[in-house]
C-alpha cells in the first residue's frame, strides 16, 4: 500500500508515509471486509459511510503539512482510520462525527491503539468545534457544496490551513484553503468523490440546527 499507493503518486512527506505504515488499516473496517483492508479503493463501514482510499487519506494528510505540534479539527470520524493518522502527525485532535455508532466505534478503536490524544465528538461538524478553536489545520471528510464559513473562522489568523472536498454528488474538488489574517487562498488538489456533508451546511439544510 505504502510503495503502490502512496510513493509512487507523489506522497513524500515522510512523517505521513510513517504513520500510514504504523496504524494497522483492517482494524478499521468490518470483518467481512478485512481482506480488502489494504486495496485500493474506498470501503463500506457502518451507517452508509466510507472509509476513505489509502491515497486520499495520504493526500489530505500531507496537504496539511503537520509537524508534530498542531492543534487538529477533523470533521467526519467516519471509521477513525484518518482520526488514528492524525494523532500520530499533531500534538490534539479533535474530531467530529455526525453518526453515534461510527463515533463510539472510533473512540474504542483508538484506544485499542493506545492513541490517547484525541477526543471525539458527536454532532453536526459544519459548525466545527468552537469551543476548542483556533485550530492550526482542518481536515473535513465529508463534501458541502461550498466551504462552511465556521471551518474558515475556525482556523488560526496565521497560517491555518483547511483542506476539503466541495461540490455536489457528481463533481467535486479537493480543495487546500491557507488562511492569512482574513486572507483565504484556495487551490484544487484532485478531483475526488466523498460522501456529502450532512446538517446545517449540507446540501439540504432542512435537517434543521443541530449545533454540537
Ligand atoms: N476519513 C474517514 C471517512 C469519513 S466518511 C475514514 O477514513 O474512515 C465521512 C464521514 O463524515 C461519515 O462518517 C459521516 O457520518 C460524517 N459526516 C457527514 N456529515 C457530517 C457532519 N455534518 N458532521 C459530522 N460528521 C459528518
Amino acid at each position: 500500500m505504502i510503495r503502490e499507493q502512496l510513493q509512487s503518486r507523489g506522497i513524500t512527506d515522510a512523517r505521513v508515509l510513517e504513520a500510514m505504515g504504523r496504524i494497522p488499516r483492517h482494524l478499521f473496517v468490518a470483518e467481512d471486509q478485512q481482506i480488502e483492508a489494504y486495496s485500493d479503493h474506498a470501503l463500506p463501514i457502518d451507517d452508509g459511510q466510507t472509509i476513505s482510499q489509502p491515497y486520499i487519506v495520504g493526500l489530505m494528510s500531507q496537504a496539511l503539512r503537520l509537524s508534530g505540534s498542531e492543534r487538529v479539527l477533523e470533521v467526519g470520524s467516519g471509521s477513525g482510520y484518518q482520526t488514528a493518522i492524525l494523532c500520530l502527525l499533531a500534538r490534539e485532535v479533535y474530531s467530529i462525527e455526525q453518526s453515534r455508532l461510527l463515533a463510539e466505534k472510533t473512540v474504542g478503536r483508538l484506544a485499542q491503539l493506545g492513541l490517547k490524544n484525541a477526543r471525539v465528538f458527536v454532532g453536526d461538524g459544519g459548525y466545527g468545534l468552537v469551543e476548542f478553536a483556533p485550530y492550526d489545520a482542518i481536515l473535513c471528510a465529508a463534501a458541502p457544496p461550498s466551504v462552511p464559513d465556521p471551518l474558515r473562522q475556525q482556523l488560526t489568523p496565521q497560517g491555518g490551513r483547511l483542506v476539503l472536498p466541495v461540490g455536489g454528488a457528481q463533481r467535486q474538488f479537493l480543495l487546500l484553503i491557507e488562511r492569512t489574517g482574513e486572507q483565504f487562498r484556495a487551490r484544487r488538489l484532485s478531483a475526488v468523490r466523498f460522501v456529502p456533508l450532512v446538517g446545517r451546511y449540507g446540501e439540504h439544510s432542512d435537517a434543521g440546527d443541530r449545533t454540537p
